[in-house]
């Protein structure tokens, strides 16, 4: 299996390196990105080879190393912690556990 994450280019249309953690599946939602963008998005987007990555800026990587550590401490704070911290410092009812839910109702200003 190649690899499936890394440094890549033109990931998104507008940013032209960051950190891919999920190659494929970043190539599955290209894949349902308007018809005229797909070949150009697919033919563009690479993960980087390690000697171009010695090339970039020593405070992108910083910051990639930044975001892992981040991540990896989200994901070590389980969702019943997660939980009991919300309610004991926001205690509102939109948040789902995962996001928040955007009522539709009452949407006029000025309606209670
Ligand atoms: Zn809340």
């Amino acid at each position: 299996m190649s690899a499936n994450k890394g440094w890549a280019i033109h990931c998104h249309h507008d940013t032209l390196i960051e950190w891919c953690y999920d190659y494929r599946e970043r190539v599955h939602a290209i894949q349902k990105k308007p018809e005229h963008e797909v070949a150009a998005r697919l033919r563009l987007f690479k993960l980087l080879p390690a000697e171009a990555v010695l090339e970039l800026p020593i405070a992108l990587l910083a910051y990639n190393q930044a975001v892992e550590t981040l991540n990896q401490a989200g994901e070590s704070w389980g969702q019943t912690e997660q939980t009991r911290w919300h309610d004991k410092w926001c205690g509102c009812q939109d948040w789902d556990g995962t996001e928040i839910r955007f009522s539709k109702v009452n949407l006029k200003r000025g309606k209670p």
